[in-house]
C-alpha cells in the first residue's frame, strides 16, 4: 500500500479534528471508548502537527536559501544548507575561474567551514571524509583533459591555453608510471580511458595522500606544493556515527530530492524521525542542525522504496564510477565546452550497461545540441517507469524537437508537460542556446521542467507564427534562424 498522498493527509487531519469536536459534544459518544480515554482529540493534534511537518518539509528547498544570499558574506544568520552549497560550489570550482578572485574565495570557503563547525561540523572531517572522493573526481578530471589538450598541442593544433595551477598537477599525473600513453592505440586517446586509469592508479593515490596531508587552505586552493596541516586526531575527522552518519548529513543539507539520497542516509532519516534525540546523538551530529532541515515519513519511505527497486544510483556504472558521479563528470565536461567527451563518457557507460535506463536519459539529453534525432530514437525508447520522470522526458524530447525547428512537435510535447501534475528540478539546456542552431550551449541552467515548457511555449508564442500544419517545420527553422 502506498503511502498517503500530501492532499490525502490534509484531508485526513481535517477529518480528525471535526470528528474529535463532534465526539467531545456528545460526551465522547461517538467512539466507542469510554470518555475518560476517548483519544479523538490527542489523534486530531497528532494529526495536525504531522500536516504541518509535511508543509514544512513540502517548502524546504536546500539551494534556494544561498541563491538567496550568494553575494552576502556566510555568517551566523546563515542556514547550514546555504553554508554547505557555498563550502562545495566554491572548493568545486577552480580556483582561476572563479570571478571573486583566490583571496576572497578562500575567506569565504574559510569562514562557511568555521560557521558550520561552531555548529558541530569539523571542517576536517567534511573535508578530507565528506567531500573527498568528490573533489578528487573533479579535479582528476580537469587534470587529465588539460593534460589531453597539451598532447594536442604538441601536435600543433590550436587549444585553450592551461592555467598555470594546473600545470603541477600535470607534472604530477605525467609521473605515474601507470599513465604513460602510447599515441598509437585509439583506445588510449580516448578520454574515458585516460580517466579510468587517473581514477584507479597511482595518481589517485597522489591526490589521496596530498588531501590527507595538505593544509584546509591549500587544499580549498588546489595548491599543489601545499603546506602540511599541523596536526589532526580522529575527533578532527570524524563524528561518532562516522563516514556514514557524515554522508547522511550532508545528504539532508545538499540534497531536496530524497530519491538522490544514498541508501544508508534514508535508512538514518527513517531512524530518526522514529528517534530524534537517540539518533542525533549516536550520529555525533546536534539535534539544532538536525533540525534545521525537516523532512516527512511518507516521503523517506517513497524514496526508500524507489531506491530499493532501483538500486542504481550508487552502484558502479563505469570504472568504479557511480551513476551520480558520472553525472558530476559530465556536468564539468559542459561546463569546460566538451560536450563530444561528455557524449564520449556516456557512450562508454551505455555499452557497457545497456539497461541502465538513467544513464541512457542523460546520454539522449547530451546529444539534444547535436543529434537530436538520435535524442529522439533514444526517449523513445525509454519507459517512464521508476526513477525517470515523464516530465522530463517530455522535456527533453521537446528540446530536440525544437533543436531540429520541428515548432508543432514541441509545442504538443511543452503543452503535455504543464499539464502533468509532477514539476521536477532539472538541469536543462538553456532555452536561447539551444534556439541558436549554430551555437553548442556551454552550460545549463537549473530550473524545473514546467518552468522550462513555460519559457519555451512564451518564446514560441510571442516569437514565432508557425502555423500548426505539415511542411512547417523548414518555415519554422528558417522563423528560428532569423530570431537570433
Ligand atoms: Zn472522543
Amino acid at each position: 500500500m502506498s503511502p498517503f498522498t500530501p492532499s490525502e493527509r490534509r484531508l485526513l487531519a481535517l477529518a480528525a479534528r471535526r470528528f474529535a469536536d463532534e465526539c467531545t459534544k456528545t460526551a465522547h459518544q461517538l467512539s466507542s471508548s469510554s470518555s475518560t480515554l476517548c483519544e479523538c482529540q490527542a489523534l486530531a493534534e497528532h494529526a495536525s502537527r504531522d500536516v504541518e511537518q509535511l508543509e514544512r518539509a513540502q517548502v524546504f528547498d536546500a539551494g534556494r536559501e544561498h541563491l538567496k544570499r550568494r553575494n552576502g558574506f556566510p555568517d551566523r544568520t546563515w542556514p547550514s544548507a546555504a553554508l554547505l552549497r557555498e563550502v562545495i560550489d566554491s572548493w568545486m570550482r577552480p580556483p582561476w575561474k572563479d570571478r571573486r578572485g583566490l583571496f576572497q574565495r578562500n575567506v569565504w570557503v574559510t569562514a562557511a567551514l568555521a560557521r558550520l563547525g561552531e555548529r558541530g561540523l569539523p571542517p576536517d572531517a567534511l573535508i578530507r571524509r565528506g567531500l573527498h572522493r568528490r573533489f578528487r573526481l573533479h579535479l582528476t578530471s580537469l587534470v587529465v583533459m588539460a593534460r589531453a589538450d597539451m598532447a594536442v598541442r604538441e601536435e600543433n593544433s590550436p587549444r585553450p591555453p592551461i592555467a598555470p595551477p594546473l600545470l603541477p598537477w600535470i607534472d604530477a599525473l605525467a609521473s605515474c608510471t601507470d599513465q604513460s600513453i602510447s599515441r598509437d592505440t585509439d583506445a588510449a586517446r580516448r578520454l574515458p580511458v585516460r580517466l579510468a586509469r587517473a581514477l584507479t592508479g597511482q595518481f589517485s593515490e597522489v591526490a589521496k595522500s596530498w588531501l590527507a596531508s595538505s593544509s584546509i587552505k591549500d587544499i580549498i586552493a588546489w595548491r599543489y606544493q601545499a603546506e602540511p596541516h599541523s596536526g589532526l586526531n580522529e575527533e578532527d575527522l570524524a563524528i561518532s556515527g562516522g563516514t556514514a552518519a557524515l554522508d547522511w548529513l550532508i545528504d539532508r543539507l545538499e540534497l531536496t530530492q530524497l530519491e538522490k539520497w544514498r541508501e544508508a542516509s534514508l535508512l538514518w532519516e527513517l531512524r530518526y524521525l522514529d528517534e530524534p534525540m537517540d539518533t542525533a546523538a549516536d550520529a555525533g551530529i546536534s539535534s539544532t542542525l538536525l533540525a534545521e532541515r525537516p523532512t516527512h515519513f511518507d516521503s523517506v519511505i517513497k524514496a526508500l522504496r524507489r531506491s530499493v527497486r532501483y538500486r542504481m544510483m550508487h552502484d558502479a556504472v563505469l570504472d568504479g564510477l557511480s551513476y551520480s558521479e558520472l553525472a558530476d563528470q559530465v556536468t564539468t565536461l559542459i561546463g569546460e565546452g566538451r560536450l563530444m567527451s561528455a557524449v564520449e563518457l556516456l557512450e562508454a557507460g551505455v555499452a557497457g550497461q545497456p539497461y541502465h535506463q538513467q544513464l541512457r536519459a542523460m546520454l539522449a539529453f547530451c546529444l539534444i545540441p547535436i543529434k537530436p534525432e538520435r535524442t529522439l530514437d533514444l526517449l523513445n525508447a525509454l519507459s517512464v517507469h521508476g526513477t525517470l520522470s515523464d516530465g522530463l522526458l517530455r522535456v527533453n524530447r521537446a528540446a530536440a524537437y525544437l533543436r531540429r525547428g520541428e515548432v508543432a512537435a514541441a509545442r504538443s510535447e511543452l503543452t503535455d508537460v504543464i499539464n502533468g501534475t509532477r514539476d521536477s528540478e532539472a538541469q536543462l539546456w538553456p532555452l536561447g542556446d539551444l534556439l541558436d542552431r549554430r551555437s553548442t550551449p556551454t552550460t545549463l541552467c537549473s530550473t524545473t521542467t514546467h518552468q522550462w515548457a513555460r519559457d519555451a511555449l512564451l518564446q514560441l508564442s510571442t516569437t514565432l507564427d508557425a502555423p500548426e500544419s505539415q511542411g512547417s517545420a523548414q518555415r519554422s527553422n528558417d522563423v528560428l534562424h532569423r530570431q537570433q
